[in-house]
């Protein structure tokens, strides 16, 4: 094994047994919890190197760093997740290589990866990305929905082809009244998911946690925890 390859071998273990034991202590099995590796900003020979090493589900933020990437690792038997503020202009490349969109917040999204999809044959399951900080804009700074927005949202991704609901995703927000009460953040993406469910039961997916958070996702019940600095390393500068 390369020096790498070790290096991700030993954070991969160190989050599995996290993920494990926050399992444990919730009383939840450890299948509930899907682990997402969040690549961004690192080569496409970690991507690689991840998937030896058992990985099956990767994210990105950023299209222009996402579709060479991806398609250098076209042969693995990857899913890969889309987590980054969308635009429009990019939704063409985006449906090409991501199975799963968990940054769907606006009206205008939809129809565009509605008809990219539908051009590209393929079906994308989308997140509604949920701010829970949102302003009086009804938007997040960091993208996302307020929750008020989140039944419209659903119903015009579960009426447009090619596209499904598939759950909800979030970011613990670092201002308002979720500021540092992470846990409290997650059991209320909880709440709204258990209210999405009634009208969508198979958008169950409920994407929350990061490094730093992911106990107090997977306390909250969260079936989708997006890792990435934990696994690969600190990123350099933004990102
Ligand atoms: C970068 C990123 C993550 C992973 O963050 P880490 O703190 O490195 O684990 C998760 N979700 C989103 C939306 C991200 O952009």
């Amino acid at each position: 094994m390369t020096d790498r390859k070790g290096e991700l071998a030993t954070n991969l273990a160190k989050v599995e047994e996290r993920i494990s034991v926050a399992c444990a202590a919730a009383g939840r099995a450890r299948e509930e919890v899907t682990l997402v590796v969040v690549t961004k900003t690192y080569p496409a020979d970690d991507v690689r190197m991840l998937a030896e090493l058992g990985v099956r589900h990767v994210a990105e933020n950023r299209d222009q760093d996402a579709a060479p990437k991806a398609a250098a690792c076209a042969d693995l038997p990857l899913t890969w997740h889309f987590v980054g503020q969308l635009q429009t202009n990019k939704v063409r490349s985006v449906v090409g290589y991501a199975d799963f969109v968990h940054s769907v917040d606006r009206a205008r999204l939809v129809t565009s990866l509605s008809r990219e999809a539908v051009r590209a044959g393929r079906e994308i399951g989308c997140l509604i990305q949920v701010a829970l900080d949102a302003g009086a804009s009804g938007r997040g700074e960091r993208g996302g929905v307020a929750p008020a927005g989140i039944a419209e949202l659903a119903g015009l991704v579960a009426g447009a082809e090619g596209l499904r609901p598939a759950g909800l995703m979030t970011v613990a927000p670092l201002t308002g009244e979720y500021a540092g009460r992470e846990q409290a953040a997650f059991e209320r993406l909880m709440d709204l998911s258990t209210d999405l469910r009634r009208d969508h039961p198979a958008a169950n997916m409920v994407s929350a946690g990061m490094s730093a958070d992911l106990e107090q996702a997977v306390a909250a019940g969260a079936t989708h925890v997006r890792v990435g600095s934990a696994v690969l390393g600190v990123r350099p500068g933004l990102g």
